[in-house]
């Protein structure tokens, strides 16, 4: 004889469940095999040893019919009742972005999940890492994930000035702790080539793509950017042919995961590129603004790329001027962070530096491994967290 001990019937449980099966079984004329558990015909599991138990994982809301049964040396010796169980939906989603959303891709204007429902990122960009190292490391993506609510963060990877072209190892390795961490997290991740000048560098960033592809791109947690913001570089003749390079480079080893390329004009004329868009699958086009220099004009470029078919990413925006620093506009912010939920544009705010500095999200001298307190919160910070906070599931 067998029967099922654990659950009883009167059992509820919680998406995602785990549940614990437990069966007593004996047999008259020999000894018990194996007891094997299955719900309805599907088989869950087995154990040779009592106590016989199965653990059944990640179990979704649903109703289950579960029932047992015991092998001895001629076979199957018996079959227990059937355990009706029911598994309601859970009340919060505590699934991760990553886990929600899934390997992304970009159908028409917008980020899309697999089939095709828009998503809208938004998180934290780190400050140029050969300046705030500081904070490349797994303590502070997990505090921008559980206490900011942040779904995606951004590896500024300095080039220039004294970053990836002076110390590639350094730089690199600090890139893939973020990334590393972004992964165990379920977190979205730009590895971004921060260079204004990146068609001076184009042999130095396939190189770098390709590992980065090479070592991530079968992981939907990343996003490469290949070009931050191009200072007086033209489109036609620069950034798009050092775009096709990169990309094509990419391509070779990550079929698919979105590759965000830079505009002219600091990555503003995104009307400009629209008018000669690459011919790739999976791009997105960088716009950025520091909503007290940038307004209303420079939305009326993104829609008019938007109309003409580019899909948008704001990698990067500040709450000040254009400098980083300067005056706090909080009435441009909203109209922006409403322009963008409209047209379903994911964002990320520059930046995570305790640089003083209106733009940095933290105040100086401000913990390099997040546990940030409000009193280590810059305004801006304070203001870009909130949004999170209301805004992110
Ligand atoms: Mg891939």
């Amino acid at each position: 004889m067998i029967s099922i001990t654990s659950p009883g019937a009167t059992a509820v449980f919680t998406s995602p469940a785990t549940i614990t099966l437990t069966a007593d079984a004996k047999d008259t004329d020999g000894a018990i095999i194996k007891v094997t558990f299955y719900d309805g015909t599907k088989l869950l599991g087995e154990d040779a040893v009592a106590p016989y138990t199965f653990t059944w994982q990640n179990v979704a809301a649903g109703t289950y019919a579960v029932n047992a049964k015991a092998t001895d040396h001629t076979g199957i010796a018996a079959v227990s009742k059937t355990v009706n169980i029911t598994v309601n939906t859970g009340l919060a989603d505590n699934r991760t972005a990553v886990e929600k959303y899934g390997q992304l891709k970009i159908t028409g204007v917008h980020v899309t999940t697999p089939d095709n429902q828009p998503v809208q990122l938004r998180g934290m960009s780190l400050f140029w890492s050969q300046w705030m190292g500081q904070f490349y490391n797994a303590q502070t993506v997990k505090w921008l994930k559980d206490d900011w609510r942040s779904t995606v963060v951004r590896a500024a990877m300095g080039v220039e000035l004294g970053g990836y072209l002076t110390n590639p190892t350094e730089e690199k390795a600090k890139v893939m702790a973020v990334v590393d961490a972004a992964i165990a997290e379920g977190l979205y991740v730009i590895i971004d080539w921060h260079d204004h000048h990146a068609q001076n560098h184009l042999e130095q960033s396939k190189a770098f793509f390709v590992d980065m592809a090479i070592r991530y791109g079968d992981k939907p947690n990343v996003i490469y950017e290949i070009y931050n913001e191009p200072e007086g570089a033209d489109w036609n003749s620069q950034i798009k042919p050092y775009a096709n390079e990169v990309i094509q480079a990419i391509r070779a080893i990550d079929p698919d995961n979105i590759i965000v390329v830079g505009t002219p004009n600091w990555s503003q004329d995104v009307d400009v590129a629209a008018n000669n868009p690459l011919s790739y699958t999976n791009i997105a086009y960088a716009l950025h603004y520091y909503a007290s220099t940038h307004k209303q004009s420079l939305r009326n470029k993104a829609t008019v790329a938007i109309d003409k078919g580019l899909a948008l990413f704001v990698t990067e925006f500040g709450i000040s001027e254009a400098s980083g620093t300067g005056f706090l506009d909080e009435t441009e912010a909203r109209t922006w962070w409403n322009f963008l939920d409209q047209n379903t544009i994911s964002w990320l705010n520059w930046s995570v530096a305790d640089k003083n500095e209106t733009s940095a999200a933290l105040m100086p001298g401000a913990s390099g491994t997040g546990n940030w307190p409000e009193a280590s919160i810059s305004r801006s910070g304070r203001m870009v967290r909130t949004e999170l906070k209301n805004k992110n599931p």
